[in-house]
């Protein structure tokens, strides 16, 4: 199992870090992500085969690590590779990154949480529901998304939220739907709740550098283009 914790730095899942769950984990550092090094992720497993593999993949598919490390007395092409070591210079901006990744995961859930105690009237007055974070879940701030009873309030709010001077976003087409889950034969109403997710989702502001008072001028309109 690869697990996909691209959007995973910092968040947990039963006291485990997103990315250790699979026997492999992808974590991006996309400047989309709560950290980034421009372009760039890191590939986790707990197994040592699958890391000599991995390492092999990386250098071309050869055993060149094992050669540097005076394991092998020359190295050669073991496997299919490729080159997708990451750059020294890319590296040393992830090293920075990574020793401010808790404090920008604390923001982000600052943040979060404060959209959470703003909004819950939304969610009494049944106009949206909040993301929902079960007890089992530490998550790291990376989106906070309202759901609408319908694609047209959501999109009626999203362009309220405009006039007011918030940007909002949707989010992901469902995989099922795209190109390639129609050509390995998928059809829209194959994943309802997928589909009623990508319909009725909207996504807040939130950004490590994001101020206290940015959220409450956005959870404010929120509450305005929502028609309370
Ligand atoms: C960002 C993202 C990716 C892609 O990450 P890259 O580092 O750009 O390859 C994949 N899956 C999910 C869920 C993502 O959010």
């Amino acid at each position: 199992m690869i697990e996909d914790a691209a959007q995973g730095a910092g968040a947990s899942w039963r006291g485990r870090a997103l990315g250790t769950i699979g026997d492999f984990g992808a974590v991006s550092f996309h400047h989309t992500k709560n950290i980034t090094c421009g372009e760039g992720g890191v590939l986790t497993t707990g197994s040592r085969r699958l890391w000599q593999r991995a390492g092999q993949y990386r250098l071309h598919g050869t055993n060149r690590a094992m050669y540097l490390a005076g394991e092998a007395d020359r190295y050669t092409w073991n496997m299919p590779g490729s080159c997708t070591a990451m750059g020294e210079l890319a590296a040393s901006v992830l090293v920075s990154q990574l020793e401010i990744l808790s404090e920008v995961t604390e923001r982000r859930r600052r943040i979060a949480e404060g959209y959470r105690e703003r909004l819950g009237v939304l969610e009494e007055k049944g106009l949206a529901r909040l993301m929902a974070v079960p007890s089992y879940a530490e998550p790291n701030g990376h989106i906070f998304y309202l759901r609408f009873e319908s694609e047209g309030q959501r999109d009626r709010v999203k362009e309220k939220l405009l006039e007011l001077g918030v940007e909002s976003k949707t989010h992901y087409v469902p995989l099922h739907m795209s190109p390639q889950g129609k050509k390995l034969g998928y059809k829209e109403g194959d994943l309802k709740e997928s589909l009623r997710c990508y319909k009725t989702l909207l996504r807040l502001p939130i950004h490590g550098g994001m101020s206290l008072e940015a959220m409450e001028y956005a959870a404010g309109a929120v509450i305005k283009a929502s028609g309370l």
